[in-house]
Parts: structure tokens; C-alpha cells; sequence
């Protein structure tokens, strides 16, 4: 599908930039190649990231509905952007995770890889200024960001995506360590629901290679080990994402990529 240069944005985040959908209640999601780290401060291209987050993103959406999961993904539209179901976001960070890594490793001093006794929910605050800080379940309820039952229905969700994400990366010799959700209010005309949204993508959760620990994720951008872009085209690679295109997925996220250096040159 061409994209249309007149249509209005919405919102213009990190790694991806929202557009009016043609519809009311739909939004366009556009996914760039721009990566950014501790909070901003460490920004780069990456080029190909955001062909790649759009496609594994619809990929797990697209599965997780299949088992019941209910998020905001309709459909893909093209390479970079897919058309999403506007949601009111609950601006929480719903972090789950299996094995300690990141802030879990600095906050409470356990060796990253270490395994975790049971899945692990926490909540950060989605507030840039404040550094996204951790909250508790209390201080959501008083803070009113939502009540009880919203992060019940939340947690759930969480663990269940969890559960699914693991044994489905399992089967591709993948490690799911750990991953952040974002979930939004979407009115169905009978209630309010609350639903899945943003992206599931190597840049919000942490794979490990099951056999080397090698990481396929943001991880390789923050601590500088290089080959992103081929960590990302791993994960896409396994789990099949291009499939339907047939043909080596190198080759198409170049031609993508030479086609959008055209449309610049013009
Ligand atoms: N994460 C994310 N966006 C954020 C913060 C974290 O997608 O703004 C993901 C991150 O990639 C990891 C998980 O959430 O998979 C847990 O991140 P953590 O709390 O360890 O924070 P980080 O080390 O990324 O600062």
C-alpha cells in the first residue's frame, strides 16, 4: 500500500511514529529504524529495525489472538506500518520476567542469566522525566492509574502471554529472559476491555540463544556487541516471520530498503 503523505500524525514516539487511521477507532502504527537506550541518551539507525519489529510484532500478536489473547493488531499494511484498534494506554510498563537481567540485576545484585523460581511481574511507571520508576500495586491504586480488577486482568494477561511466548520461543532454540507489555482500555460498544497493545519485539523483550546464551535482542545496542540488525533477522528467521514472501529474508529488507531510499530521492 502507498503511503499516503497528507494523513495526520498523531504522535511521534522512539522507535515509532502514530498516524490516523482511515477509520475511526484505527490507528496507523509506523515502525522506524531508529534505536534508543537509557532513556534517549544513546540514540542510532539501525537499518531494517523497524521492517523486522513490524513483522515479528504482527507475527506474535497475530498468535497470541489465535489462543484468546485479545490486543490491538488488525492487519499489516505494508512493510513498516500496521493498522492497530485505538486504545486509551494505561501508562504502566508491565515488565515479566523468567530469568534475572537488566534493572532486576542492578536493583537487587543477582548474576544476570540467573533463573527466577516463578515468572516475575513488575510494574514500572511510564514516565520518562521520572526515569520510569518502579511502582507497586498500591501506589497504582493510589496514584489512580487503574483499580484493582484493570491490573488483575493485566497480570493475568501478562503470565498468560508469558507461558505462550516461552514455549513458542522454546521450539526455535530461544530463550524468553524477559519482556515488557503495554496495555490499553479499547471500548468493544459493550464495555470497556482492556487489551495488548504497542509492540512484542526484540526490542522489548530479551532472547537468548538456548544453546550459546548468544543475545538476539536491544541488549546487543545498549552494551555495544554489534550485529542488531542480524540478531533481529535471526529471530524473524526462526520463527518463520517472512514466510509468506518466499525468498531470503536479507533480500527483502534490502529491496524494502532500496525502495525507501527511492522515495526519499524523488
Ligand atoms: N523494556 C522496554 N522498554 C523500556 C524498558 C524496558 O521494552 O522502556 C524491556 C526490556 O527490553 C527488557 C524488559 O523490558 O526486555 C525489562 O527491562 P528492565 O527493567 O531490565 O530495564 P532495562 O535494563 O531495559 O533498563
Amino acid at each position: 500500500m502507498a503511503v499516503k503523505k497528507s494523513r495526520k500524525q498523531i504522535y511521534e514516539g522512539k522507535a515509532k511514529v502514530l498516524y490516523e487511521g482511515p477509520e475511526p477507532g484505527t490507528i496507523i502504527q509506523h515502525f522506524k529504524d531508529d534505536a534508543t537506550a537509557f532513556n534517549g541518551k544513546k540514540k542510532q539507525i539501525i537499518a531494517g529495525k523497524g521492517i523486522l519489529n513490524n513483522r515479528i510484532s504482527e507475527f506474535i500478536m497475530s498468535r497470541l489472538a489465535e489462543v484468546g489473547i485479545r490486543n490491538h493488531y488488525i492487519k499489516t499494511l505494508n512493510m513498516r506500518e500496521q493498522l492497530i484498534k485505538q486504545v486509551e494506554i494505561i501508562p504502566l510498563e508491565v515488565v515479566v520476567r523468567n530469568y534475572a537481567a537488566g534493572s532486576f540485576t542492578k536493583r537487587y545484585g543477582v548474576p544476570e542469566g540467573t533463573q527466577l523460581g516463578a515468572a516475575l511481574v513488575e510494574f514500572f511507571l511510564k514516565k520518562d522525566k521520572l526515569g520510569d520508576p518502579l511502582v507497586t500495586e498500591e501506589c497504582i491504586q493510589v496514584l489512580k492509574i487503574c483499580d484493582h480488577m484493570e491490573m488483575q486482568e493485566m497480570k493475568n494477561t501478562a503470565l498468560r502471554v508469558n507461558d505462550f511466548l516461552f514455549g513458542m520461543f522454546m521450539g526455535v532454540g530461544i530463550r524468553v529472559i524477559d519482556f515488557k507489555l503495554e496495555f490499553g482500555r479499547f471500548d468493544n460498544g459493550e464495555f470497556i476491555d482492556i487489551i495488548l497493545a504497542d509492540e512484542i519485539s526484540p526490542d522489548s523483550c530479551r532472547l537468548w540463544d538456548s544453546q550459546t546464551n548468544r543475545k538476539l535482542d536491544k541488549d546487543r545496542f545498549r552494551q555495544d556487541l554489534g550485529g542488531v540488525e542480524d540478531a533481529y533477522k535471526e529471530v524473524a528467521k526462526r520463527l518463520g516471520v517472512f514466510s509468506s514472501e518466499g525468498g531470503p529474508v536479507d533480500e527483502i529488507i534490502k529491496n524494502e530498503l532500496k525502495i525507501k531510499k527511492r522515495r526519499k530521492s524523488k
